[in-house]
């Protein structure tokens, strides 16, 4: 391949720019033309995208967010938007695309591989429900996040005796909430893959109080929500005062752990290579600490499961 394009899509995560970096450099090592297409697939159709040198790409290794700034494109989701993006990806000669996003941007880098521009899928997004792979560019650094936020949060619900109801992102998936409250010590921790039961969350900060405690935090996932109708009936039924905080987009940003540069550097390089031997319509992954890659439309059948012994792990020792 001669040109490829390189795109951020759908919800930003941090460590998406590490991913285009190396994407635009190993690409370049192999001689290749890279380009920059700008907010998501809408940059596709309407030939918004830039020329990346080695240089064009410095200094966003460290960087949050996406240096291609990223979009949600409604137009894409019809086969005409995918054919006009065709057209843009001929008119420009790029003959490979890597997409880094979550399920929704790879169905459409499945679409437009289904017609004749191969696309190759990252995975980037902070909620880790990317059912193919064990982990997504991003996760590391919003629970690092999160933890941080919640750790004070506590000191304040410390000094105060009260307790504190966070909710933190995932959309529908748990894995932020559960390793964050593992990492916060929280006194209960909902998640949307377990039916919420708000008597156990009561019954476990009368447990932990009647040994003592004077301060409790439950972390909510955002799949559960509903986080200040939850203090007010911890508040109700325990007489402890209760707040609720809802971190929102504050995860999404900040500068990337190591871990998400790591990541992300393999990712984009993995991605590369396939298109280099003109592979497309496949989605990296890491699986047992390698990093692999499926067949898109295979990895968007896939499902995995919150894992239930770091679940009980967590409830268990939380007193
Ligand atoms: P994410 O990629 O993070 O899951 P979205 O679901 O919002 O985020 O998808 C991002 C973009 O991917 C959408 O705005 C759209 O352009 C494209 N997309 C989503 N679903 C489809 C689909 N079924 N077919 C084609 N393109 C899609």
């Amino acid at each position: 391949m001669k040109t490829i394009g390189v795109l951020t899509s759908g919800g930003d995560a941090p460590g998406m720019n590490a991913a285009i970096r190396s994407v635009a450099r190993t690409g370049l090592q192999y001689g290749m033309k890279v380009l920059g297409v700008m907010r998501g697939y809408n940059g596709l159709i309407n030939g918004d995208m830039i020329e990346l040198n080695m240089r064009s790409v410095s200094d966003i290794i460290n960087r949050g967010g996406t240096m291609l700034y990223t979009a949600r494109c409604k137009e894409f989701k019809d086969m005409a938007g995918v054919q006009k993006a065709k057209e843009t990806c001929l008119k420009a000669g790029i003959e490979g695309l890597v997409v880094i996003g979550g399920d929704g941007s790879f169905r459409g880098a499945g679409d437009l591989s289904s017609i004749g521009i191969p696309c190759v899928g990252i995975p980037g997004t902070i909620d880790n429900d990317i059912a193919c792979t064990d982990y997504t560019i991003g996760y590391d650094t919003a629970m690092n996040t999160a933890m941080d936020m919640v750790d004070r949060i506590r000191d304040t619900a410390q000094s105060h005796d009260r307790c504190s109801v966070v909710e933190v992102m995932g959309r529908n998936a748990g894995y932020i909430a559960l390793n964050t409250g593992i990492a916060v010590g929280a006194s209960y921790i909902l998640v949307p893959e377990i039916k919420p039961d708000i008597d156990a969350v009561i019954e476990k900060i009368e447990k932990s109080r009647a040994l003592g405690k004077k301060h409790f935090i439950v972390v909510v996932a955002e799949g559960i929500g509903h986080a200040k109708e939850i203090a007010q009936e911890i508040e109700e039924k325990t007489g402890i005062e209760s707040r609720e905080t809802i971190l929102g987009h504050v995860q999404r940003g900040g500068n990337p752990t190591v871990t998400d540069r790591v990541v992300a550097s393999q990712m984009g390089y993995h991605a590369v290579e396939l298109l280099h031997q003109g592979i497309g319509n496949r989605v990296v992954a890491q699986k047992d600490g390698k990093i692999v890659d499926y067949d898109i439309q295979e990895a968007l059948k896939m499902k995995k499961e919150l894992p239930m012994e770091l679940y009980k792990v967590a409830h268990d020792i939380s007193f």
